[in-house]
């Protein structure tokens, strides 16, 4: 019920309502995909002014193969795609709207072979794909009464328009600041993003592993990925059946 009224006001709006890929799922959306994508190469520039790459040529070249691959399965010919490694040590990696890949060198040692990397990849790339952050701005400003965000946010030059926008793609300047996917949204990540690691050739089997890497890590460092990627126990067990559908079909 509270979806239908949601959907109602958008429309009342502005009129946007999207669909996600994969799961194909109503979304209420204050904001159009190609406002969306200039928002995202606004915090990309902001992020990667301030951010130290990797100088390990391999493990960057590494990434951005896998992310070549991932992009072409994504089919999005409005993205501009690009892929870092951003020397960093915390178990972390995100995708903006408009393709902007940034991974941590925290989170390669959690992926042993480049399946479990592209895993990773895939599931970040898969929250830009489903549109999750504009969603979550759009319910939170639908609530306050807000008719249209993206051109608003698009024109802002206050910091806390900026600041929401980078907490809702999953990462913030400062940490603490940084506002968790739903479960709904972590569940739908995980099931396009093994949809899309298939399409782009990867072994989804290894898409399991992954997850018993990041779910066997201790430490502040795996803390870090989970303030922003809840988790719960059925996530092995929920992956473990939408690989075995998908290797039956
Ligand atoms: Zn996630």
């Amino acid at each position: 019920m509270k979806k239908i009224i949601l959907v109602a006001l958008a429309l009342l709006f502005t009129g946007c309502v999207g669909t996600t890929p994969v799961t194909e799922r109503s979304q209420v959306l204050l904001m159009s995909p190609s406002e969306e994508n200039a928002l995202g190469e606004k915090s990309y520039k902001e992020f990667m002014a301030q951010a130290k790459l990797s100088t390990d040529k391999t493990q960057s070249a590494r990434v951005k193969k896998i992310g070549e691959k991932i992009a072409l399965a994504a089919q999005r010919k409005d993205f501009q795609w690009e892929f870092n490694l951003v020397d960093d040590k915390q178990v972390n990696a995100f995708c903006l709207p408009g393709g902007k890949v940034v991974v941590y060198t925290g989170i390669l040692p959690m992926a042993h072979n480049d399946d479990q990397l592209a895993t990773i990849m895939s599931h970040e790339v898969a929250h830009a794909l489903a549109r999750h952050g504009a969603e979550r701005m759009s319910h939170q400003q639908i609530s306050q009464g807000v008719q249209s965000l993206g051109n608003i946010l698009v024109q802002a030059t206050a910091p806390e328009y900026t600041s929401a926008f980078n907490t809702a793609y999953g990462y913030g300047t400062q940490l603490g600041v940084m506002l968790p996917y739903s479960r709904s949204h972590e569940h739908e990540a995980d099931e396009i993003g093994i949809h899309l690691m298939k399409k782009a050739g990867y072994n989804i089997n290894e898409a399991v592993e992954f997850w018993k890497n990041m779910k066997q890590s201790k430490g502040a460092a795996q803390l870090e990925f989970l303030s922003t990627h809840p988790n719960d126990d059925n996530r092995i067990e929920r992956i473990t059946q939408i690989v075995k559908k998908l290797n039956a079909k």
